[in-house]
């Protein structure tokens, strides 16, 4: 089968002719790929800031956002057919660990993913097993949703938890309106009764997250902070969602709190510098993010199905994976790119 290949670090991704994936255990899943989101992850992969923490052996095939039929299925499958359509949860995990038996798929002890330490998606078929897969509606194409695996994972992750912990009336406001904060709006309008502040630096990007449904829209001009407090009778926002995690983000959306409001982290690259004695007198918490579990992209699939999140997507077939790759590293891709064999 046609795959493309990580051949070494520094150097362009390489289609090859590789083997087609076999089962090898009786919970095995072959699945034919029908959508492989091209992710910045991919641009970083091939720029090594992976090779330590993976240690991966190349060459290997690249892709870790998947979705699409199931092909072949192990003895011991009961949860999927062969022909059914899925979208595959990034972790291969075990079932058997303690995090894996509290249904927190990603600190799973024994887990393997897919495009970054073993085999992905950029390739017309891929092996994983029983419990990483995930039926979905018959109204959705794998194309369409591929990248909900990671992105969109990992956005609902973070706002699920908001919409746990608010009540009706409270404010979320969620920073970065990009990729993962349209994911994020989306699906905090669809399960909670937040009123959502969405604050960007790009005023097209704003706009458009209050078309798709956020209730209001700040422009980060260097008032966004007093923004914010204006709107909430000074007192500031019961959860403050950081999609961006850089460039003064995080002392800024500290600085958008409410007392014992909640700071969810998902985008990274600075430090958050908050006094400690800020943190006891008020009570406000950080709460890290890491994708999601099986549970949330089945969440997420159901909305998905319903119509209430969706996903612009610019496809490219399998061949023209260098172009999907160049054309996100110069910032030309509307949406996310996926790559279809
Ligand atoms: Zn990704
Ligand atoms: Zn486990």
């Amino acid at each position: 089968m046609k795959a493309v290949q990580v051949v070494g670090y520094h150097t362009k991704l390489q289609l090859t002719e590789v083997p087609e994936p076999k089962i090898q255990g009786p919970l095995d899943v072959i699945v034919r790929i029908g959508g492989a989101g091209v992710c910045r992850t991919d641009l970083h992969i091939l720029e090594g800031q992976w090779e330590d923490k993976s240690g991966v052996r190349l060459p290997y095939t690249i892709g870790h956002e998947n979705a699409g039929w199931v092909h072949a299925v192990g003895d011991a499958v009961t949860n999927v057919a062969v022909g059914d359509k899925v979208i595959l949860h990034p972790l291969i995990t075990c079932g058997l660990c303690r995090a894996c038996r509290f249904g927190d798929d990603v600190h799973c002890e024994n887990s393997a993913f897919p495009g970054i330490d073993v085999d992905g998606g950029y390739a017309e078929y891929l092996r994983t097993t029983a419990r990483s897969v995930v039926r979905i509606d018959d109204s959705l194409q794998p194309a369409d949703v591929a990248a909900l695996a990671d992105a969109g994972l990992t956005a609902y992750h973070a706002v699920a938890k908001v919409a746990t912990s608010t009540r009706p009336g409270d404010v979320c406001v969620v920073i970065g309106a990009g990729g993962l904060g349209h994911i994020g709006i989306q699906v905090l309008k669809a399960i909670s009764a937040v009123t959502v502040v969405v604050v960007d630096r790009n005023p097209e990007a704003v706009d458009l997250a209050v078309r798709i449904g956020a209730d209001r829209g700040i422009v980060a001009d260097g008032t966004q902070v007093r923004q914010v407090l204006d709107l909430t009778g000074g007192h500031g926002a019961e959860a403050v969602v950081d999609f961006v995690g850089e460039g003064g983000t995080t002392r800024e959306g500290v600085a958008m709190l409410r007392r014992a409001g909640n700071y969810y982290v998902v985008g990274y690259g600075e430090n958050i510098d908050v006094a400690t004695i800020d943190v006891i007198s008020t009570e406000i918490n950080f709460i890290g993010n890491l994708v999601g579990s099986y549970n949330d992209l089945q969440e997420l699939m159901t909305l998905a199905a319903q119509g209430k999140v969706t996903l612009h997507t610019t496809t490219y077939p399998l061949e023209s994976f260098q172009q999907a790759l160049d054309d996100l590293d110069a910032g030309r891709v509307r949406g996310r790119a996926i790559l279809v064999p």
